[in-house]
């Protein structure tokens, strides 16, 4: 598989999931999601934002996007008042 990380070339074997938990820790669902990570990605470190938009489909349907420290970037500082 390749790595989710854009511009990555190595090859991933490490699956992302996710997991919600009852308070002893038991899974209510736990899908894998179709995201690999190298070896490389997986350890050096990761900032991970969770964003959750309900549906009422009785499933969990996982999309994963992933952005790299070459991703373009720009800030633009607001200088108008509104
Ligand atoms: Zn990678």
């Amino acid at each position: 598989m390749p790595c989710i990380i854009p511009g990555c070339p190595n090859d991933a074997e490490h699956n992302l999931s996710v997991r919600l938990r009852r308070p002893d820790t038991s899974a209510i669902w736990a899908p894998n999601t179709e995201a690999y990570l190298c070896d490389a990605h997986a350890t050096q470190g990761l900032r991970i934002t969770v964003v959750l938009e309900p549906t009422s489909a009785h499933e969990i349907e996982t999309r994963v996007c992933a952005i790299s420290e070459t991703t373009p970037q720009r800030k633009t500082r607001i200088t108008k008042e509104a």
